[in-house]
């Protein structure tokens, strides 16, 4: 399957700009290629960039001795070719770290340069309860503790990614507003930074659906599909939308919020402060209310559980026929094909996935949903959109988070490359 990976860009500074813009352009140009492929030779780098073999091998032995790429073996061109010698990336030195955090947990997805995964773990904890700056603290806390795994296996964080539920200013790295975590104008990245600092390392931070959104195109169970929409399945409902193989991001960057479509006039009230959104009829917390209202959210006294503990109980009182699971489920069900078919109408994609507890459920679900879809999607080859679920599980937005760090590195590897050691951090 070939497809534009998300991030791709023109190569920062014209060659006009001098040497360095130049240098600094093609060696991303070069890893670009290698990113996108399992390994290439250096002829097959050339002809892909249009960059000349000598310039190709002088990047390739300065990437070399730096140790992010490495040769792979020999790569053999037609019966008689001489054989190439083939390059991979590589950076096993080079850690990229994604964080989420959400309203019941902070996920953790550390891989070094090349994708390998070098920590991944969710940790359980009561970001909506705890108030923003014992949220940060905790938050710094499993970061270093994710860093210190790392660089374990001999990787070096080279930066941060956070996923955050709600509206992000991502230039300032600001929470503009996270009404399920009760966030409002929280400065994440310089705080984060602040408690980071002996780390010096730098912190972004961006929507969740975003970066899962990200993460579905590059690696998940509809990779390369270029008109894709990503829908998180958490007490909050957000999305993330590709469109031709790139991330919407609209005028001011706050496209995607699909969880506060107006679905409901007579609705109860959203954390955002509106009536009848849609996550207020399909998110995690709206399940649990109608499954099982001995355990909602929000009821005093209640300790906070793991969320997926939480679905899995609904799982398994869905597999035993329990009444009012069903119930629940089927209108959940509706009004995630209703909202659905919204999209549909909009954006036309060709999948929309389905993350979080939705991509738990979806056996019972995705009937009810596809149903509805079709039956409101106006026209017809619009209405074979297909809802798929997820196969990245909880982990999806610090997945798509550590790779947008990578995809950083790799639009300006002089970064890395240039920069002086870092000190230890402890
Ligand atoms: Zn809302």
């Amino acid at each position: 399957m070939t497809y534009k990976p998300p991030f791709t860009r023109t190569p920062r500074g014209a060659p006009s700009a001098g040497p360095a813009a130049l240098r600094r352009a093609n060696l991303s140009l070069v890893l670009r290629e290698l990113r996108d492929h399992t390994s290439l030779s250096r002829a097959h780098i050339a002809e892909a960039t249009g960059l000349h073999r000598a310039t190709v091998s002088n990047l390739m032995a300065e990437l070399l001795e730096r140790r992010l790429v490495r040769e792979v073996g020999v790569e053999h061109v037609g019966a008689i070719g001489r054989p190439r010698r083939a390059v991979a990336l590589h950076g096993a030195h080079v850690g990229a770290l994604g964080m989420e955090i959400n309203v019941d947990y902070i996920a953790v997805h550390g891989t070094d340069l090349s994708g390998r995964v070098l920590v991944e773990r969710r940790v359980v904890y009561d970001a909506m309860g705890s108030g923003p700056d014992s949220a940060v603290r905790r938050l710094g806390a499993v970061a270093k503790s994710a860093v210190e795994t790392m660089r374990r296996t001999g990787a070096v964080p080279a930066g941060i990614a956070v996923a955050v539920p709600g509206l992000v200013d991502v230039t300032r790295g600001v929470v503009t507003l996270a009404p399920n975590l009760y966030w409002h104008g929280l400065p994440l990245a310089d705080q984060l930074s602040a408690m980071l600092d002996p780390l010096s390392m730098p912190v972004q931070v961006d929507n969740d659906a975003n970066l899962a959104a990200l993460a579905e195109y590059t690696s998940g169970v509809a990779a390369g599909t270029p008109y894709l929409v990503y829908l998180t399945g958490e007490v909050g409902v957000g999305g993330g939308i590709i469109l031709g193989g790139e991330l919407l991001r609209g005028a001011d960057g706050f496209s995607g919020e699909v969880g506060h479509l107006p679905v409901d006039p007579n609705g109860t009230q959203c954390g955002c402060g509106r009536i009848g959104c849609w996550e207020t009829k399909v998110g995690l917390a709206a399940l649990v209310r109608a499954a099982m209202p001995e355990q909602a959210y929000g009821l005093p006294g209640m300790p906070v559980p793991d969320p997926g503990e939480r679905v899995a109980d609904i799982a398994r009182g869905l597999a035993s026929g329990d009444r009012r699971m069903m119930t629940a489920v089927a209108q959940v069900g509706e009004w995630l094909g209703l909202g659905g078919s919204i999209l549909a109408n909009l954006l036309n994609p060709g999948v929309i996935v389905i993350g979080g507890y939705f991509a738990s459920l979806a056996e019972w679900l995705l009937p009810h949903a596809q149903d509805q879809l079709q039956r409101l999607v106006v026209a017809p080859p619009a209405a074979q959109c297909r809802f798929v679920a997820s196969t990245l599980g909880f982990g999806a937005a610090s997945r798509g988070a550590a790779s947008m760090v990578v995809n950083h590195i790799i639009d300006d590897p002089t970064t890395i490359m240039d920069s002086p050691p870092r000190p230890a951090p402890y």
